[in-house]
Order: structure tokens, then C-alpha cells, then sequence
């Protein structure tokens, strides 16, 4: 369970969120909708530790969750940089290395086969294994986020978080992302928080969708008010259907 406690973040006398306070259970899928610039990316750098609530806090299964993102927390940007010099299969068992080296440092004999047998399982899980060999140049777009979330996936995390993952993809591109995302989330028991700015998108794949806005947004004012959750549906519940 990740509780996100009375949660601010300000920029200096800038509100960007103003009291998120919710808790995502293990294994859901929470999908996050808003307007642009109303704090969807800053929520979900500070679930992943790259930025520090300004007030509250921010637990996972009821520890606080690190500052600096850990092996317990895989994110896929929008555009995510691979290592351009590394094949498919050297940017996931890298992946795979970081996400154990806090533990092991640098993986050696058997660690190290374990760490290739998983990346080629990841590979062949996300439909790349006929590009495994391949630089990410040689890649589709649609490659590539396949590649971003074999990495993601290589931390073996107990959170992803998906900013806009799909949000460069072309709509069939976009709709295999999707027939490929579930069953990964569903077999590895994780909890997804992902951001989009598609609906259709966010209650195909939510099991929960969570919508952010300045509601009481004063243009006289701004920067006076952040972003609260304005609604919150859980898809679970009897007589949710999708969409
Ligand atoms: P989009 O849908 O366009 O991606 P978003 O909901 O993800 O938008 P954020 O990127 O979280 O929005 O930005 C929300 C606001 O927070 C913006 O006004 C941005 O300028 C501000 N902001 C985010 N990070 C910082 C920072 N480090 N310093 C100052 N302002 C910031
Ligand atoms: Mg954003």
C-alpha cells in the first residue's frame, strides 16, 4: 500500500499540489488524469523520490519511501533515454544490475547468468526478442518504450509508475502497449500508477482513476491554490463498468 499523507508540493510561494491524501492498495492500477500543468509529473516524481513533498509524507506499506528512487520503484517516462551504446539485451541486464547492485555490486558468475536469464525473459515477454541483439537506433518508438518497460520491469519493483507512457506511440502502436501492459501488471502483482491524458486509456487499464485540478483556481491569484484530487472512482466497485 502506498499512502500518500497530506501531501504538498511548492515551488517557492508557488502551490503546484495542495493536500493530496489517499492511499493506493497493493496491486491496483491507478491511473491519473488532470489538465496540463496542474501536478500530475511532480506527483509522480515525488511517489518515485526524485522530488521531496514540500509538507506531508509518503509511505510505502507503511515505511516511509526513500528520497532517492530504489529498486522498489520502476518508472517509463514519455521518451525514455536507453543507452544508445548498449544493445537491447546490455540495457536490461544493466537495468537488472542496478536494480540489485545497492545489495550485490557489480554481478559476477552465477549472479550474473541469473541477471541474462532474466533480461532475455523480460525481452521476450515485451515482444523483442527478435531485437535483442539490436542498438536502440535500430528501434520503432513503440520499440523502445517496449525496451523502457523491460527495464522498469528488470528492478523487479514493487511500484511502477508510467508518466504519459504511451503518449508518443501512434493508436495501433498505442493499443498493443496496452494488450501488453496488463497481463505483465497482472502476473508481477505490482502496483501501477500511471499518468495520461487519455481517458479511454486511463479506464481500460485503471482499476481506479484519480482526476487532479486547481478547483478553486483564482487568476488574480495563481500560484495561490494547487492541485486537489477533484474526483475519484474506483473501477472495482459493482456497477463500474469501463469504457
Ligand atoms: P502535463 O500534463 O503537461 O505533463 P503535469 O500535470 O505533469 O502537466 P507538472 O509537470 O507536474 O504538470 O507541473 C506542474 C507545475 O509545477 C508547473 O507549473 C511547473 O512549472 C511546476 N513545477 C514542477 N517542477 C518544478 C520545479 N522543480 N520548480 C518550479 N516549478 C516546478
Ligand atoms: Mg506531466
Amino acid at each position: 500500500t502506498i499512502t500518500v499523507e497530506n501531501v504538498w508540493a511548492e515551488f517557492g510561494d508557488q502551490i503546484v499540489i495542495e493536500n493530496l491524501d489517499f492511499e493506493v492498495k497493493s496491486g491496483a492500477f491507478l491511473s491519473v488524469v488532470g489538465p496540463s500543468g496542474c501536478g500530475k509529473s511532480t506527483f509522480l516524481r515525488m511517489v518515485l523520490g526524485q522530488d521531496r513533498p514540500s509538507r506531508g509524507r509518503l509511505l510505502l506499506d507503511g515505511k516511509p519511501l526513500p528520497d532517492e528512487p530504489d529498486a522498489d520503484r520502476g518508472v517509463v517516462f514519455q521518451r525514455y533515454s536507453v543507452f544508445p551504446h548498449l544493445t537491447v539485451l546490455g540495457n536490461v541486464v544493466l537495468a537488472y544490475e542496478l536494480g540489485q547492485s545497492r545489495f550485490l555490486g557489480k554481478l559476477f558468475g552465477a549472479a550474473k547468468r541469473r541477471a541474462k536469464e532474466r533480461a532475455e525473459e523480460l525481452i521476450v515477454a515485451v515482444g523483442l526478442g527478435a531485437h535483442r541483439d539490436k542498438h536502440p537506433s535500430a528501434l520503432s518508438g513503440g520499440m523502445q518504450q517496449r525496451l523502457a518497460i523491460a527495464q522498469a520491469l528488470a528492478k523487479d519493483p514493487k511500484v511502477l509508475l508510467l508518466d504519459e507512457p504511451f503518449g508518443a506511440l501512434d493508436p495501433g502502436t498505442r493499443a498493443q502497449m496496452h494488450a501488453l501492459i496488463k497481463p505483465l501488471w497482472e502476473q508481477a502483482g505490482m502496483t501501477v500508477i500511471m499518468v495520461t491524458h487519455d481517458l479511454k486509456e486511463a479506464f481500460n487499464l485503471g482499476t481506479r482513476v484519480v482526476a487532479f485540478d486547481k478547483v478553486r483556481h483564482d487568476p488574480q491569484a495563481p500560484g495561490r491554490y494547487g492541485a486537489r484530487v477533484t474526483y475519484d472512482l474506483d473501477l472495482t466497485r459493482e456497477g463500474a463498468v469501463p469504457v
